[in-house]
């Protein structure tokens, strides 16, 4: 039996809708603004794989979630193809009752046209590749590991050929690495069908010597775009639509700009993260993650149970008064954030 109760809010009104499950901190990637080479080299100390929630753990946990009005699923990482098993966890995870959507946010650069079909089989709906260049000695400079574009783009076409609900591409802009490559992705992506949706680069984590001075704001970037490929602004799908929509005049399409630094949508943010090891994050720039692991496995059921565990996202939940990104101006007082390889993105 359901025991649905009414949609979570937290003390600034805004409803639990959106959990994505991070189900690795491991990539193949070392993308210089996420993980790069000096930290994340051959000392770092990935989490052993006993630490990690088990595909269960997750499903009891997307359960909890979704009785409380979360309806939509983001599998992300690290790398979540480097899970060859993630189709297992797409398969608990879709048939959980109130989840309308399971999506996936991945570098692509394993999406062989094997792998879309088991996972879309699965029931996975929609896929965001992100790609930051189409020049590979841009591309490989980001991803630092000599990744070539065509790897990417041949990954992006196995998942259209399966046809997914959307293929939306996300490339994060940072000035004076990939800026020049936001015309060639537009020019790209225009009239394909895949949304291009452009990144605000953001001071997420602690090693990405992130600086104001590396951000090109979304009005930069929208009139970029615009002086060679006409666009029009388009009303939001929904409230709380991460991305502002623009679309081509010529009729090629749409693209998006997420601005989280320049014009932050933390009044609607209706999202909260799970770590691979259980830690619940309830911000992208939260330092400390509450440990629902501990809860999951605690010896005594009545601790573990699963109203023990609504509890648990509720109390979270309903006193949560994060807006970082509208507050980051303000904030003086610098301290540690998570990284968004532990977290996703
Ligand atoms: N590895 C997968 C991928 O790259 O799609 C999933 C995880 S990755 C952390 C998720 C997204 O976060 C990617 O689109 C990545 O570009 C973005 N990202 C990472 N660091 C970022 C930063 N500092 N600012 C903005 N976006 C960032
Ligand atoms: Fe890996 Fe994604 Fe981070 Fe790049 S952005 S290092 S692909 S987790
Ligand atoms: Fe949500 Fe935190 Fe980002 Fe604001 S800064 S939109 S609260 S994740």
């Amino acid at each position: 039996m359901s025991t649905q109760t009414p949609t979570l809010t937290d003390r600034l009104s805004r409803p639990i809708h959106d959990l994505r499950v991070s189900v690795t901190d491991r990539c193949n990637f070392r993308c210089v603004y996420c993980m790069p080479k000096d930290v994340f080299d051959k000392q770092y100390k990935f989490l052993p794989r006993k630490e990690l929630l088990s595909f269960e753990e997750i499903e009891r946990v997307v359960k909890a979630f979704a009785e409380q009005g979360v309806t939509k699923i983001r599998l992300t990482g690290g790398e979540p193809l480097v899970r060859t098993d993630l189709e297992h966890l797409i398969e608990k995870v879709a048939a959980v009752e109130g989840i309308r959507d399971v999506s996936l946010t991945t570098n692509a650069s394993l999406m062989t046209l094997k792998r879309a079909r088991s996972l879309k089989d699965a029931g996975l709906k929609r896929v965001n590749v992100s790609l930051d260049a189409m020049d590979d000695e841009t591309f490989m400079k980001v991803n630092d590991v000599g990744v070539s574009v065509q790897t990417v783009l041949d990954g992006i076409e196995a998942a259209a050929a399966v046809s997914f609900d959307a293929i939306k591409i996300n490339m994060v802009v940072k000035k004076g690495l990939n800026d020049h490559s936001v015309l060639p992705m537009a020019r790209f992506f225009h009239g394909t069908g895949q949304i291009l949706r452009f990144i605000e680069f953001m001071d997420v984590g602690n090693v990405n010597a992130w600086d104001l001075s590396h951000v090109l704001t979304v009005s930069q970037i929208a009139e970029l775009i615009n002086a060679e490929l006409p666009i029009e602004p388009v009303e939001a799908n929904y409230r709380g639509e991460v991305a502002k929509r623009w679309q081509y005049k010529d009729g090629g399409g749409e693209i998006g700009i997420i601005s989280s630094v320049s014009q932050p949508f933390c009044g609607d943010c209706s999202r909260a993260r799970l770590s691979a090891i259980g830690g619940l994050y309830t911000c992208l720039f939260a330092t400390d993650g509450h440990d629902l692991r501990a809860l999951l496995r605690d010896e005594d059921p009545a601790k573990s149970s699963d109203e023990a565990l609504r509890e648990k996202i509720r109390a979270i939940w309903s006193v949560r008064e994060d807006r970082y990104s509208e507050t980051r101006s303000q904030v003086s007082v610098i301290r540690p954030k998570v990284e968004m390889s532990f977290i996703g993105g």
